[in-house]
């Protein structure tokens, strides 16, 4: 383990010098270049604050200039054989695959998540543009639907141009995850990376041009959500945007989006609920609950905030909870030892330390471990915690605190449990524990979410569909249905004969 851990610092270390020296730029039209404005902002590290680099402050002339390269490119790039998309697109796999190391240290700095999970994202990454890129061949394919006298067919193209804009949570996975269906529909691309990790994105696009995708396809602009983001959605020639970010983001890029008639896909927040009944396997259930919230840093759409209990197993299962929250080990991510790492940012770390107060002297819930900042540690960290006691009206029950943070709240019944489970204005995953099959099957049905997952951790599999109800999004991703987002479904008729036409002013 400590021979990974040098070999990381090594790594990061040779690969900081250049970072530092040329800044990170915006990638338009195949070119790497400063924001018009020459104005640059400074990205640091959260592990010790130290810069990374000055990264291009770009602005709405800088998005027009990546609008228009994305809009010349569209016609050509749609128009490819689709055998010679699907091959770029695997191609950029390769290149994702042979660069996966680089990549998941400079993320782990970058991000401050762990490099046992950002080594994974670089390979999920590659996962990711490998499945589109074999859907490239039929991703056209539509429906028949006869009539008597006509024949109807429908045919799918790409949309046009899109905009992407991402979070800084998983910001590699999450940017592939996007770009890659809407490479394989056809779409050219203008990708908007979150300022606080800019870092694999400009990294990534430069690896899909090695990989011999051409010009002006996709389009990497960094810079602010208010200036360059809100640019982007506003932008005519920019026919769609898929985001994922807070809620509140949402709202104002479906306001800003509206006077072009932009078609949104909104990821977006959640609170989301594990449910774990008396009769379940316990010990997976504590594993999984563990996972799907203190993995990542807790800075996760999808993990289980709120850990529902049934009362009669609350006091056993919540005695080995705390021993397994204290027993988490934080400290810095490039060790493959570390299970969590600091939080993104100065901000960041601030607002999840706030809810240790919100919890204590707000809610009047009970501190079991954790609050605060480790000790001895220089960078944006938290200390992992754990609020037992609560209700489903608190505000650490209600609100997405985004970090290591979990709240426990018990029920006796199943009613109870999905009256507590729905009462969030969320709805983007439930995780539900139990050995009955037809009660866990009821509480699929009855909780209001947009994925749920019986006896399992967060298992994706990338034809399904991954999206969420509520304030947690609109739209679904996945399989076809990213096909749905980034294409046009066109019908065509074609009459089969001589069929009767009304003659008006015969
Ligand atoms: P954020 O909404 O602050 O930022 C996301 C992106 O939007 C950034 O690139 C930002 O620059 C940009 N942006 C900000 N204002 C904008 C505007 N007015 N117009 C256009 N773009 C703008 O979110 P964040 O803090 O980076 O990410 C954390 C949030 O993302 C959490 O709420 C988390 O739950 C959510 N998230 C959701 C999913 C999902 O799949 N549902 C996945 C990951 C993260």
């Amino acid at each position: 383990m400590l021979q990974m851990y040098k070999k990381n610092k090594k790594l990061l270390n040779a690969a900081l010098g250049p970072l530092k020296a040329k800044g990170i730029r915006n990638l338009i039209n195949g070119e790497s270049l400063a924001a018009k404005s020459q104005k640059t902002f400074k990205n640091s590290s959260p592990i010790d604050n130290n810069l990374i680099a000055e990264v291009a402050a770009s602005d709405l002339a800088d998005i027009d200039t990546a609008a228009k390269a994305s809009m010349a490119a569209f016609k050509a790039w749609s128009n490819l054989p689709h055998k010679e998309r699907r091959d770029i697109l695997y191609a950029i796999a390769a290149e994702i695959e042979a660069n996966a190391e680089l990549i998941a240290v400079l993320e782990s700095y970058d991000t401050g998540q762990p490099i046992r999970f950002t080594k994974k994202a670089a390979i999920r990454g590659a996962a990711n543009f490998r499945y589109f890129a074999d859907k490239v061949i039929d991703a056209r394919n539509g429906l028949s639907t006869p009539d008597t006298n006509h024949l109807n067919f429908t045919v799918k193209q790409a949309i046009g141009p899109v905009g992407i804009i991402t979070p800084w949570n998983a910001p590699f996975m999450l940017s592939t995850w996007k770009i890659a269906p809407a490479l394989a529909s056809g779409c050219t691309v203008v990708h908007k990376p979150a300022e606080l990790s800019p870092v694999t994105a400009t990294l990534l696009c430069q690896l899909a041009h090695k990989a011999g995708l051409p010009k002006g396809v996709w389009n990497v602009v960094h810079g602010f959500g208010h200036t360059v983001g809100k640019a982007l959605t506003e932008h005519p020639d920019i026919k769609a945007i898929a985001f994922i970010g807070a809620t509140t983001t949402g709202s104002m890029i479906m306001q800003q989006g509206a006077p072009t008639l932009k078609r949104v896909h909104l990821e977006l927040g959640g609170q989301n609920p594990s449910i774990v009944f008396a009769d379940a396997d316990l010990d997976r259930a504590l594993d999984s609950t563990i996972f799907m919230k203190y993995s990542l840093n807790g800075e996760r759409c999808t993990s289980n905030s709120r850990l529902l209990i049934e009362k009669s197993v609350y006091q056993p299962f919540v005695k080995k909870l705390i021993a397994r929250v204290k027993n988490l080990k934080v400290g810095d991510p490039l060790d493959p030892t570390t299970e969590i790492g600091p939080m993104i940012g100065k901000t960041h770390q601030e607002k999840v330390l706030s809810y240790s107060e919100i919890g204590i002297k707000e809610d009047g819930a009970t501190l079991l471990v954790g609050s605060g900042k480790p000790k001895g540690l220089k960078g944006c960290y938290v200390n992992p915690t754990l609020f037992g006691d609560a209700n489903k009206d608190m505000r650490i029950s209600q609100e997405e605190v985004f970090g290591p943070f979990l709240t426990i709240i018990p029920f006796e019944t199943e009613a109870e449990a999905v009256e507590i489970a729905n009462a969030v204005n969320y709805g983007l995953t439930a995780y539900i524990w139990t050995k009955d099959s037809a009660k866990g099957h009821r509480m699929a049905l009855n909780v209001e979410s947009g994925m749920v997952w019986i006896n399992s951790q967060n298992v994706r599999h990338l034809p399904t569909p991954f999206g969420g109800v509520k304030n947690s999004g609109i739209g679904r991703d996945g399989g076809e249905y990213s096909f749905e987002f980034y294409m046009e479904t066109k019908n065509i008729c074609v009459a089969l004969g001589d069929h009767p036409i009304p003659k008006l002013g015969a």
